[in-house]
């Protein structure tokens, strides 16, 4: 009777939280790189969780894989992918191939 649909400390996501908003968080507390990944594998997932939105990659999902300059590699689930790459590019830290940005006047390093 009491059988819990939503189990708490399950990580249940809150919709209203959407993934976009989780992705956007990490990126803001530097827990997602800020920089496009040079190489990316594509392949099913492994259960592992995703770094994006924090559910598993189920095996019947799409991962994206790419590791990081510092060993770390991060999985991403091909939307949350796709979300934290927009966002990248949003916020102006990659352009359209990801490279990162180049030029960039600093702050009280202008040149006008
Ligand atoms: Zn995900």
């Amino acid at each position: 009777m009491a059988f819990a649909m939503c189990e708490p400390g399950a990580a249940m996501p809150d919709l209203k939280t959407s993934i976009a908003d989780r992705i956007r968080a990490k990126l803001d507390a530097g827990d997602l790189p800020r920089l496009g990944p040079k190489k990316m594998w594509g392949g099913f997932g492994k259960n592992n969780a995703c770094d994006g939105c924090g559910n598993p990659i189920l095996t019947t999902d799409i991962e994206y894989e790419f590791n990081l300059g510092d060993k770390r590699t991060c999985r991403f689930h091909i939307s949350c992918a796709g979300i934290w790459q927009a966002e990248l590019r949003r916020r102006g830290w990659v352009h359209g191939n990801g490279a990162p940005p180049r030029g960039r006047s600093l702050p009280g390093k202008e040149t006008t």
